[in-house]
Order: structure tokens, then sequence, then C-alpha cells
């Protein structure tokens, strides 16, 4: 018995109807191709898409010298709260104050009818999330130059009164001889009495002080624990299991470059750009 329906005979496709766009709440439209401020005194050519953070797109784009830059872009169909106006106002400010060799350079900010454009120091290497997702773990020279940098980068900020409040692997970019490039002042804030704490409760579970983890409530705690840096304390020499809750009685920076791991341990000048997928031979 013949229970298939004999196949049809081929008919003409039709016409494929416009594709949806992808999460169109989510994803607003591309920047133009070529990103110019309302003067039209800069003009960027948008060369490619380098990643998306919480509210930003952030592209790769060239000047009219043709040197290639990173162009953080936010829509302003994203601004529409005096929040959320504040807050973008906030990380130009602070970004825009710091020049430190470890901090992404802020070189301009600008807009067009429809975005916010940042203009930022091009980070060809990526961040130390995509790194250390490729190798599974650094070797501890690299891990040492790599502190030592975050650490100027942090005395350095700390001295213009700046508290970045989101220090993390995902938001530690390498530029293209592997030095580290603090990014994302998205959370940062400034500090403008003396001793003054902040209350606000911000940061990533994984790597948020012991003293902040506390207040926070536990289940949100625990569902967003799973993640990088545990696996890292696993192999590490025991001078690494020296934290402590008590903020007051941390190590400060000049503490922390002054520990064994530092003074007993080789720094390496640099990392060579082959530590991008395997663990450097420093001999
Ligand atoms: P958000 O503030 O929205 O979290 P980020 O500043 O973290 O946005 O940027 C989002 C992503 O864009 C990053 O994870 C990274 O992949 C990429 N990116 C950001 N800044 C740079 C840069 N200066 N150079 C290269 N890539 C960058």
């Amino acid at each position: 018995h013949e229970t298939h329906t004999p196949p049809k005979p081929p008919t003409k496709a039709p016409p494929s109807p416009p594709l949806p766009r992808q999460n169109s709440k989510t994803a607003p439209p591309s920047p133009p191709k070529v990103i110019t401020d309302k003067t039209g005194r800069m003009q960027f050519n948008r060369v490619g898409f380098l990643g998306e953070g919480g509210f930003a797109r952030v592209y790769e784009v060239k000047d009219s010298r043709g040197s290639r830059l990173a162009c953080k872009v936010v829509t302003k169909s994203s601004l529409k709260t005096k929040k959320a106006k504040t807050k973008l106002y906030a990380e130009i400010k602070i970004h825009r104050s710091l020049q430190h060799p470890n901090i992404v350079h802020f070189q301009d900010c600008f807009e067009d009818n429809d975005n916010v454009y940042m203009t930022l120091e091009l980070c060809t290497s990526g961040s130390l999330m995509d790194m250390l997702r490729r190798r599974r773990r650094f070797t501890e020279p690299e891990a040492r130059f790599l502190m030592v940098q975050l650490i100027g980068a942090c005395h350095y900020m700390h001295m213009h009164q700046v508290i970045h409040r989101d220090l993390k692997l995902g938001n530690l970019f390498l530029d293209g001889n592997m030095n580290v490039k603090v990014g994302d002042f998205g959370l940062a804030a400034l500090i403008e009495n003396p001793g003054e704490r902040k209350k606000t409760i911000c940061g990533t579970p994984n790597y948020i002080a012991p003293e902040v983890f506390l207040i926070p409530r536990m289940d949100i705690v625990l569902r967003s624990t799973r993640g990088v840096p545990r696996h890292l304390f696993r192999r590490a020499t025991p001078h690494l299991a020296d934290l402590t809750p008590d903020p007051s009685q941390r190590p400060t920076l000049h503490d922390i470059v002054d520990h064994g791991f530092f003074t007993q341990g080789p720094v390496p000048a640099y990392i060579p750009t082959s530590a991008h997928d395997g663990p450097p031979d420093f001999k």
C-alpha cells in the first residue's frame, strides 16, 4: 500500500520573505559604514566588529590617516533614562581623564543622530579572558608580568581618585605587544572625599572583594560563581593563598609587588605573542 504522498513536482521556491532581524529588540541597527561627527570634522571607516558588552558594541575603525582604533558605540535609544545618561557621562568623564600605558587610551567622543561614539586605543590581542580560555592557565612568570602592569594601572587610578570596580579578565585587554590595558570604565567611580567608601554593590561575583561579597544575596552570588578564577589557584604556589577578608588587613598595592611571589621569581621584560596559544619559553 502506498502510504506516501507522491513527491510534488518541483515548484519554483517562493521568494523568501525578508529575514527578520535577529533579536531586533537587543540588536540595534549597525552604525554607518562611515562614522562622522555632526561637524564632519571626524571621520572613521568601520572595518570590523570587536565585541559587545552590557550596553555598547565595539567596532574596529580606521581614521583618515589609516590608523586603527576601537570605537565603542552606544545607541541613543538606550539612553532614554536619566540614569543611563548619567552612567555614560560618568564613564566618559572618568575614562578620558586617565592617561597611563596600561589603561586603554581614550581618544575622543562624539555623536550623530543615532549614537554616541567613543574612540579608543585598539587592543588587537583581545582580553585576558580570551587568552585564558585558549591557554587554560598562565605560567607564573606571565602572571607576574601581567599583574605588575595591572598593579601599575591600579596605582595610577587610585592616585587619581578613580576606582574601577569591575576589574576582571574580560576587562583586561592586551595590545599587539601583549601589554595589559585596563578597559571598560562603565562601573568606575570617582572618590570625591578622601576616605569615602562607595556602598553600591557592583562588580562580578568571582572577583568581588570579600566584604562586598558578604552583602549581596547569596542566591545571586552562587548562581554566578561557576567561573574561571577557582581553577587558577589549584596549581599556584602557596603564596597565593594569602588572601584576607578584612580590607584593613589586606596588603596595599606596594605590599603586593613586594611579596615573595613577585620578588622571588622571574618577572619577564615582555611576553612574546606566541603566548596567545601556548606557554612561552622564557629561558
Ligand atoms: P560594555 O561596557 O558594554 O561591557 P566593553 O567595553 O566591555 O563594553 O566592550 C565589549 C567588548 O568589545 C569587549 O569584551 C571586547 O571584546 C571589545 N572591546 C572593547 N574595547 C576594546 C578595545 N579597546 N580594543 C579591542 N576590543 C575591545
